[in-house]
């Protein structure tokens, strides 16, 4: 599947030799090609927001900048030597109708995706990573 995407994350365009991610696209978990999808692990974090925020992974917040410009801005920050932290300062966040770690979240996003997996959620919202290791934003190119 790697060499099919040419190692490309299918959602934001980052490529990288190692780390690459592999997601079933529906929940058979089927190992067909059709079933499968290469992604970078900030995405594949977004494609299962639902346990990833009861983990504590990511949070949910309004945003005007899209799911992929997060996660780009947010790779741009770790290769800089940035912490989450003081990435999460830069990306002018607004609380939603929940607080940002919320079980309700998890709940009504999962709700609202449906069948379809996208790496994505609805407007406004985004997913906000507080807790991947540098290696897993970054990923050796
Ligand atoms: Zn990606
Ligand atoms: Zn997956």
């Amino acid at each position: 599947m790697l060499e099919r995407d040419h190692n490309a994350c299918q959602f934001c365009g980052h490529v990288a030799r190692k780390y690459m991610n592999v997601h079933h696209l529906n929940e058979s978990g089927e190992n067909n090609p059709d079933n499968l999808i290469t992604c970078c692990v900030a995405c594949h974090a977004v494609l299962h927001v639902g346990r990833n925020l009861t983990l504590g992974v990511v949070e949910v917040w309004e945003s005007k900048l899209s799911q992929v410009e997060i996660v780009r801005a947010t790779r741009e920050g770790v290769k800089s030597g940035k912490t989450l932290q003081a990435i999460k300062k830069t990306l002018k966040l607004k609380k939603g109708l929940y607080p940002p770690g919320s079980i309700e979240y998890a709940n009504t996003i999962v709700a609202s995706m449906g069948k379809s997996p996208r790496a994505s959620l609805e407007e406004p919202l985004s997913a906000v990573f507080i807790n991947l290791k540098r290696w897993q934003i970054e990923q050796a190119t």
